[in-house]
């Protein structure tokens, strides 16, 4: 199964909770990931994409 398989088949609430919740090392909060891109990570999923705030990069790993 492919990362992209793996994060669709995650309830779409679930899905909606964690790009809310990611951290921004800048902001220095849980902020929302935007354009984000879903790759395969040794522990499961990791969303690469840009803080909702301030645009730094962010990283989200989702543990299978
Ligand atoms: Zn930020």
């Amino acid at each position: 199964m492919d990362a992209n398989k793996k994060w669709l088949s995650i309830p779409k609430e679930i899905r909606n909770e964690i790009t809310k919740n990611v951290f921004c090392g800048r902001c220095k909060d849980a902020v929302t990931i935007d354009s984000y891109t879903i790759e395969e990570d040794k522990f499961g999923i990791v969303l690469k994409g840009k803080c909702h705030k301030c645009g730094k990069e962010v990283a989200r790993v989702v543990e299978s």
